[in-house]
């Protein structure tokens, strides 16, 4: 008999937990984090605390509290008994934290099944971010009860990488992974060979983005594969067809910063290569250096590295990296105790924000909320700041926006927005499962499940917590 659960994505967007049980296997489809629901008790200064490990998450039902998934030190630190792991294995979609982080959380015996650039991805969040209990994906340093044991080196996690065309084996499932178009690489869909049966999973996919043709990819070898279950993801499913694309994205942002004569700033999420690709092609262009942080740098490496992805190098002599101020405040390099910049402070691209100060039209920054009191050594006295990401979409983010703007405003800097969003459009979604037409559709990842029902496919109103026979 096979059964799906569903602990996390249900009425709600990311936080996907799946989990899939085919009589004595058993696997998670993503085991993310979920945004909203944490925002419900949490924020910045009110987070779980790292003193009470796994406990606080369970209390407040961040995760399920289902046996034999979670990590040793977390059981043990909360008073319970270790538990051998029932689960063989995750298949994570792609590397964005609503299906990623949790892992943290999960056995050191769990494998992790994911694309090789997924795996890079992870690698490059865990290089340059500060060690959290929800974000040891990579590896986790065990939390014990007592203080002798904290010095121990990290354990570091089983990964299994896959590429498309390679099938993997769980026990009696077969896994079939195919790429799919997303707002980060190595994202990918799944066939599910189930002893009962074909089950669809979509991860996060779009059709408007540079490399739909993997999305169709996906969309035919489902269709071929006649599947008995489709979960599929549904974030925009009440978006009307749109008029975005990346090009765009290009078209309006280099307009915009041509005409631009002094500071030019920007802001888009690094995991997005296409996004990365279109500001390089465009600094390059205008004959401009792009400035990046030392944190981007620990990503864009890791696209260098993988040559499908075409990146430049963090050296490239079109890349510059902003090098933060610290301590003293005089860039000395003792100043500095993050490993990922200490590696890095003999490039020879290094920058300070003084110095670009002297020349602005010379460069296009890009530059988070979070650092923007580095505009304060910046100086603009006028010029255009690119907001390439999407617009707030909550309370929390809407003040912070609030807050953007008046930094804008305060240095007469002109607000653009130009972005192209991750998610498939509700147009293209209903052709998407149309085409794919399986008997029964699961929608997750989304606010609106009932629209589903319209298609005229039986449709499940998953519920959270539940366990459905397929
Ligand atoms: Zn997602
Ligand atoms: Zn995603």
């Amino acid at each position: 008999m096979v059964k799906l659960s569903f602990y996390g994505g249900v009425k709600e967007i990311g936080g996907n937990k799946i989990l899939l049980e085919d009589n004595g296997t058993k696997i998670f489809l993503d085991f993310g984090m979920s945004f909203g629901r944490r925002g419900l008790y949490f924020e910045e200064y009110l987070t779980p605390r790292t003193a009470n490990g796994i406990g606080d998450f369970l209390t407040m039902k961040l995760i399920p509290d289902i046996p034999g998934i979670y990590r040793e030190d977390l059981l043990e630190h909360i008073g319970r008994k270790p538990e051998e792991p029932n689960v063989q294995g995750v298949l994570l979609s792609h590397a964005h934290a609503d299906h990623a982080n949790y892992i943290s959380f999960l056995h050191k015996d769990i494998p992790i099944y994911c694309g090789e650039t997924c795996k890079n991805i992870l690698e490059a969040v865990s290089e340059q971010s500060q060690r959290s209990i929800e974000n040891e994906v990579m590896d986790f340093k065990p939390r014990p009860l007592y203080r002798k044991d904290y010095k121990k080196p990290p354990i570091p996690r089983i990964f299994k990488t896959f590429r498309t065309g390679d099938k993997i084996k769980i026990d009696a499932l077969e896994i079939e992974p195919i790429h799919v178009d997303h707002s980060v690489p190595g994202a990918y869909g799944f066939i599910i060979y189930t002893s009962d049966g074909i089950i669809v999973y979509t991860g996060d996919l779009r059709m408007h983005g540079l490399h739909s043709e993997m999305t169709s990819d996906f969309i035919e070898a489902a269709r071929e594969a006649k599947p008995k279950v489709m979960i599929t993801e549904g974030t925009r499913i009440d978006i009307d067809k749109t008029n975005e694309s990346e090009e765009k994205v290009y078209e309006r942002s280099k307009e915009k910063l041509m005409k631009n004569k002094k500071t030019s700033i920007i802001d888009f999420n690094f995991k997005d290569i296409d996004r990365f690709r279109t500001f390089y092609r465009i600094s390059r262009e205008l004959d401009k250096k792009l400035v990046i942080s030392f944190k981007h740098a620990c990503f864009l490496e890791k696209y260098h590295r993988d040559p499908k992805l075409k990146a430049p190098d963090s050296r490239d002599e079109n890349i510059m990296l902003l090098k933060p101020k610290r301590l003293t405040g005089t860039y000395i390099n003792e100043d500095y105790t993050e490993r990922y910049i200490k590696e890095r402070l003999d490039y020879p691209n290094i920058i300070t924000a003084e110095e670009i100060a002297k020349k602005p039209e010379d460069y296009i920054v890009v530059l988070n909320f979070w650092y923007f009191n580095t505009l304060i050594d910046l100086k603009p006295d006028s010029g255009v700041y690119i907001h390439s990401l999407s617009e707030p979409f909550n309370e929390e983010m809407e003040i912070s926006f609030e807050r953007m703007m008046n930094w804008l405003k305060f240095f007469n800097l002109k607000f653009v927005q130009a972005h192209c969003s991750g998610h498939i459009n509700g147009v293209d979604l209903k052709k998407l499962i149309l085409n794919i037409n399986p008997k029964e559709l699961y929608p997750i990842h989304t606010e609106h499940p009932e629209m589903f029902r319209k298609l005229g496919i039986k449709t499940k109103m998953v519920r959270e917590g539940k366990t459905y026979k397929v």
